[in-house]
């Protein structure tokens, strides 16, 4: 998939996990991590985003291990999440980086190449519903992204945003119930 359809997964893919992890969905560093996450695999073939601006270390990871090989397999999310904790990395760099790069592999499992999930083994995984960078591609985003929003996304963002924001404590906690009770007298 393209750049912007990973960012834009890896983005609503953090926003719909951080609650179960127990990590804020909207912390800027988490967002940034999850997009780095989301990109990152991509560092095994340069004329990607990520391998254009990375030119020598991309070129140099694809000569040596290939297009969606070990950087696009479930070992390579194990690897590099266990390296970090064991480095010392906090949960709030390793969730994020980790729920970004799972994101990405998910996106390119849609497509028709598929993706080696369980190298070194040689089986690839699909679910090809869209060729990268096909017109049919923002379609597929765009319905993975409401779907994202409609179930678990929108109601929690709503409500950390809301308490982020200062306004929870600047309302009277009867203020609610005194306006319910006009609006209810009214529409008798
Ligand atoms: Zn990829």
């Amino acid at each position: 998939m393209m750049a912007g359809s990973h960012v834009a997964l890896g983005v609503a893919a953090w926003l719909v996990a951080a609650p179960h992890l127990g990590l804020p969905a909207a912390a800027p560093a988490c967002l940034g991590l999850a997009i780095l996450g989301s990109l990152l695999p991509d560092i095994d073939h340069p004329k990607s985003w990520l391998g254009k601006r990375l030119r020598p270390l991309s070129s140099t990871v694809a000569a040596a291990l290939g297009h969606r090989g070990v950087t696009h397999s479930a070992a390579a999310v194990a690897a590099c999440a266990w390296a970090l904790s064991h480095g010392g990395a906090p949960r709030w760099v390793v969730d994020p980086l980790a729920v970004g790069y799972l994101s990405h592999l998910a996106a390119d499992m849609l497509t028709p190449s598929g993706l080696r999930l369980a190298w070194p083994l040689r089986q690839t995984w699909a679910l090809p519903l869209c060729k990268s960078g096909s017109p049919f591609e923002p379609l597929v985003v765009a319905l993975l992204l409401y779907w994202a929003g409609s179930g678990t996304l929108v109601p929690p963002l709503l409500q950390e945003v809301w308490n982020q924001s200062g306004m929870a404590q600047l309302v009277p906690p009867h203020d609610g119930g005194i306006h319910h009770a006009k609006m209810s007298k009214r529409s008798q």
